[in-house]
Formats: C-alpha cells, structure tokens, sequence
C-alpha cells in the first residue's frame, strides 16, 4: 500500500468509524484523541516507527478513538487482511496473549468516558474456536508432559540390531515410551512433536541420556560374556533433535554421564535425523564434531527423507546411514525402492560409513538387503522395542 500524506491538524478517523486499516508513521506525529461534553482528551501520541488503528482491525469494532495529526505526517496503510493473515498464522498461544491485551484494554475504556454511538461492548472473534480448544489441549499436554518428567513416567525400551551376514545380535536402538498413568504406554509419535513445540524435549532427552548412563552398562557386561549368538562389543544408540543440539550442551551432558559411569564412548551413537541436520547444518556440525571427537558414533536418521545434499553430508562426522524403513518396507515389491536402498548402501560405503537398514518385517527383506552388502538390519523381524530387562535377556541369550 502506498504512503499517504497527512498535513498537521488534519482528522485521519473519528471515534466510531469503521476501521479498514491500521498505520505506520514513516515520519510525523500523530494525536490519539477523544470528545465528550463539548472537550477533548488527549489519550496518546505516536511517532515515527510505530503503528496505530490496529485494535479495530484486530477485534472488528468500530475505532474506539480519533487520530489527527499533530505535524505533517506521512503513514503507510496496513490492510485488514494483512493483518488478519498473519494473525492466522500466528501460534494460537500468541493469539490468545493478544486477546486478552485488546479485551483488557476495551473494559478499561469505558472509564475514560462513556461510549459514543456505534461501539458496542467486545466481542472477541480473533480466535475461532477450534484454535481455542486445540491450545487448551497442547496446554494439558504440555502439563502432562512436565509431570511425567518430574515423576518419571518415561522409560526408554531396547530394539535390536543385527549384523545381517552372521545373525548375531550387534547393539540396540533406544526407543522412549511413556506410561500414562491415565492413557497406558503412549508411543514417542504422540508426544514427542509437542515436546519438540514446547521446548520440553531438551529436559526430556537430558532424561534420556541420564537413562542411558543407568541402563547401558548391564547390557555391555552381557556382551562381553559373549555368547555365540551376540558379538563382543555391543552399542546402544539413542535419538536427538536439533533443537537438543542447539539449545542445550548435548557433548557436555553426555561426557558427565560417560564420566559417572564409565561407559566406553564407543559404545554409544548418536541418531540424528536427516530433515533434522538440514535444518541447521552448521549448528548441528559443531556439536556432532565435539560428540564424534569424543568417541561416540554418529547415526543419520530416516535416511533418503531429508533431501541433504553430500557436501553437507561430507562436513558432518558421519559413522551411520539409516536406510528409511519407507523404502526398505517397498523395496520388495518396487524396482525403484530397491534401486534407491542399493544407492544409499553404495553411498554409505563410498564415504566409509556402516549402514543400518530400517523396519525389516519379514526374512526376505533381511536376506536381500544381507545380499546387497547391508552390514546391520532393525525391524520386528528380529525383535521389537522391549524393556530394559528382555533385552538383557537377549544380550546375554
Ligand atoms: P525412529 O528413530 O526412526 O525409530 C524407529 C521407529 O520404527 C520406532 O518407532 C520403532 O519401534 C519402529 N520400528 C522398528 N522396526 C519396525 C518394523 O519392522 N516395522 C515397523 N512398522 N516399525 C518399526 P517408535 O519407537 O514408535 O519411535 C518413533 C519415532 O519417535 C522414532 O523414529 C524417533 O524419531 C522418535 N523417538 C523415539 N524415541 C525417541 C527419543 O528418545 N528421543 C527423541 N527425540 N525421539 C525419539
Ligand atoms: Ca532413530
Ligand atoms: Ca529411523
Ligand atoms: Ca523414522
């Protein structure tokens, strides 16, 4: 919209009037004004760099004061529908904060004088009502979430990987679950995007590494015993987001832990999604190099989703692919899955890395991908995510 000029002493709007726009002041000031009994008061000024007019926009009602310009002004229109556009895609929390500004500010009003003719009482419409309630619900989330921290509610199971060309058990993938007293075990799918939107995921995978610190170790011990069927040195690998990496001390948590309780950093890695590093590759980059330079492995997530190019892959210190269980579930019965799972496992060997493919249900797939050259498999076929204990168990079978 194009500026428009406004000469000093001129009236923008009156009280009353239908508001179709809010301003900006490019330059010039401008009076916020309203009459009763034959005077005039004064409510506020504004000057260059601010915005006035947005509350009628904002909650629909007529302007619940008069603008005139008090110099030479010259103010850029912001239209309803600009405003109402990014409204809609504004966090509903946000929103409501806004709401309940702009409905304070209209009860207060009436005490400055009574209403002129056309202005009703509030009637708030900024949020619908599907907004409202899907914010009471994240918030009961988000209540939920900090209570199942504060009395640990969390546990983490174990799902094995296998060396494909010998069957033997190689490490596991720990995988969270929660146990809501209310809901029974509720999987990571259901809680981990709003811990992800809140921010409580970085306090849940500080838990996250605690629990390894406490649960890793048996199973190592289990290993070293080594039975046939479980090779020597087992690894456990564990997930982390980007928001983990970049707002919280991921190397300097899990040295304390590694420190505390002697795990070898070797036998640790961490699972990173490939959308996840995309996001922020050079934010992520430093933290993975301080973790790698440290001994842990470092595992690329759902890979083939995420759309990363290989520079980037080459500036990160890369141990693992993880072949996405997407194509590894279509490989069988499409050419293209197939071809995509054979490049991925080529690329993982080109650039030195070991591959874990994904989701494996049945023998078939495990005997193709074991063909094609695929050091490690993970899927219900060789076990599903279980307790602490069967895994044990398993370690140690
Ligand atoms: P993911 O990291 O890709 O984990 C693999 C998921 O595939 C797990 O689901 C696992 O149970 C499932 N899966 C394994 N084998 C098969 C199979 O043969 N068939 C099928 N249909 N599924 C299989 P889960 O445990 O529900 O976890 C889902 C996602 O939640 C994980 O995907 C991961 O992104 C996230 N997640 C899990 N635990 C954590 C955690 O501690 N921290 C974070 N940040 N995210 C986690
Ligand atoms: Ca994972
Ligand atoms: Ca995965
Ligand atoms: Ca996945």
């Amino acid at each position: 919209s194009e500026p428009v000029t406004l000469p000093a002493g001129a009236v923008l709007f009156e009280e009353g009037a239908i508001g179709h726009c809010a301003y900006l002041i490019l330059s010039g000031r401008i009076a916020i004004f309203r009459r009763r009994d034959g005077g005039e008061t004064v409510l506020g000024r504004r000057g260059a760099g601010e915005l006035f007019g947005e509350m009628a926009i904002l909650d629909a009602l007529p302007r619940s004061a008069g603008v005139r310009a008090e110099e030479d002004c010259v103010l850029v229109p912001v239209g309803a529908a600009q405003i109402r556009q990014r409204l809609a895609g504004a966090d509903p929390i946000l929103r409501l904060c806004l709401e309940g500004l702009i409905a304070r500010f209209r009860e207060t009003l009436p005490r400055l004088g009574p209403a002129v003719a056309g202005s009703r009482p509030a009637a708030l419409s900024l949020a619908a009502r599907a907004d409202f309630d899907a914010t009471v619900a994240a918030l009961a989330q988000e209540r939920a979430l900090r209570r199942a921290l504060a009395q640990d509610e969390f546990a983490l199971f174990l799902q094995p990987i296998v060396r494909l060309a010998t069957g033997r058990l190689a490490g596991f993938e720990a995988l969270i679950r929660w146990h809501d007293p209310e809901r029974g075990l509720v999987p990571p799918a259901a809680f981990i995007p709003a811990a992800e939107a809140s921010g409580l995921i970085v306090a849940i995978t500080a838990w996250v590494i605690g629990e390894i610190g406490r649960i890793v170790p048996p199973i190592l011990q289990a290993g070293l015993q080594a039975p046939a069927s479980v090779e020597a040195s087992l690894f456990v690998s564990f997930n982390v987001t980007a928001q983990d990496l970049a707002r919280s001390d991921i190397p300097g948590l899990i040295d304390a832990m590694l420190r505390r309780t002697g795990i070898a950093p070797g036998a640790l890695k961490l699972e990173i999604t490939e959308s996840t590093l995309m996001q922020d590759p050079a934010g992520a980059a430093a933290a993975l190099a301080r973790c790698r330079a440290a001994g842990l492995g470092i595992a690329v997530d759902d890979f083939g989703t995420g759309y990363s190019s290989l520079s980037h892959l080459s500036a990160l210190p890369i141990t693992t692919l993880k072949v996405d269980r997407a194509f590894v579930r279509a490989m069988l019965a499409e050419p293209r899955d197939r071809r995509i799972v054979q490049t991925i496992l080529r690329l993982a060997e080109e650039i030195g890395v070991a591959a874990v493919a994904e989701g494996i249900e049945g023998r078939a797939e495990a005997e193709a991908l074991a063909a094609m050259g695929c050091a490690l498999g993970q899927g219900y076929h060789f076990g599903r995510p279980m307790p602490q204990a069967d895994a044990l168990a398993a370690a140690a079978a």
